[in-house]
């Protein structure tokens, strides 16, 4: 056993996978432990030398919302000398401002596609949210950056159950109607299973969105991350979120622990010979390191394996 999988390619996948590594941001928004400002740039530090290429490095969400995102602005200047993409969240005009005064070239925007999430978690309703995106990402592609545009319970909402697709797909457009560079479609609560997944890759398409501005965000929680990935690549999408460790979760879902994780998503991705840039070992020494300084143990299946010691 030497730390990696057979090689063994599948037909109809992508040669190539971006991943949209989210742990330094989703990931860490979610934990409990308040991690040091070092150790958040020591990690995107990590894990751009592990060979991610894009790291979302943080929120410019209002502190009173996410204290353990407070500290953006001391951290975005550490992370200068980083050789990777570095999105930022960012909730409204206020963040925006922030973020592009620190230089930030890459923003995303979080949207829901259903009401009781956007109540619960932007105070708004969905029209009311895509009416404080708007000049978000209008002024942020005026500036010259990339605008990603999250749209979280794409598959199934805590409050109200399955989410139909018309719906999803009509919220979806109206994000790239903005102008949003690209989407990732969240499985927020982790429900989403391959067929369903499938149905909305093509019910976006068949509303003339292109499979290339689409991302996939999937959770865990049901034992469904790897399934539904593998779903999305044989559709032809190329672009995985995943969090290194399986760090975060969704404070305000029921049950919805469990990013995927990015040594669980590289490990199938690396088997099925589909290049991703990163160094599995590297990236796993970075994700042990973690959980130590959160005091826990890595959740990701993969780390675990790799990490184990007789
Ligand atoms: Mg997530």
């Amino acid at each position: 056993m030497n730390g990696l999988p057979m090689k063994v390619p599948a037909p109809g996948l992508p040669a190539r996978v971006r991943i949209h590594e989210v742990g330094a941001r989703d990931g860490l928004q979610n934990e409990k432990t308040a991690v040091p400002t070092a150790v958040k740039a020591e990690f995107v530090h990590r894990l751009a030398a592990a060979g991610l290429t894009t790291i979302e490095a943080t929120s410019f969400v209002h502190p009173k919302w996410v204290p353990q995102l407070a500290d953006a602005e001391a951290l975005f200047p550490l992370l200068a000398d980083v050789d990777a993409a570095l999105p930022v969240l960012v909730p409204n005009e206020r963040g925006l401002d922030r973020a592009l005064a620190l230089g930030a070239t890459r923003i995303a925007v979080f949207g829901s596609a259903t009401e009781t999430f956007a109540s619960r978690n932007l105070n708004r309703t969905v029209a009311e949210s895509l009416a404080m995106f708007e000049p978000v990402v209008a002024r942020a592609r005026q500036d010259g950056a990339h605008v990603r545009g999250y749209l979280s319970m794409c598959f199934g909402d805590p409050w109200e159950g399955p989410v139909p697709l018309p719906q999803v797909v009509s919220v979806a457009k109206s994000l790239l109607d903005l102008g949003c560079d690209e989407l990732s479609l969240g499985d927020t609560i982790g429900v989403a299973t391959p067929g369903h997944v499938q149905a909305l890759l093509e019910g976006l398409n068949d509303a003339g969105v292109a499979t290339d501005r689409i991302g996939v965000h999937f959770h865990d929680t049901y034992g469904q991350a790897l399934s539904n990935t593998l779903a999305a690549l044989r559709h032809g999408v190329s672009t995985v979120d995943a969090s290194a460790g399986g760090l975060g979760g969704c404070p305000y879902a029921k049950s919805a622990t469990g990013n995927l994780a990015t040594e669980d998503l590289v490990w199938m991705l690396d088997g099925l010979g589909i290049e991703t840039g990163v160094d599995l070992a590297a990236l796993t020494a970075t994700s042990v390191w973690m959980a130590e300084q959160l005091g826990r143990p890595s959740p990701s299946r993969t780390v675990r394996a790799l990490s184990h010691k007789e």
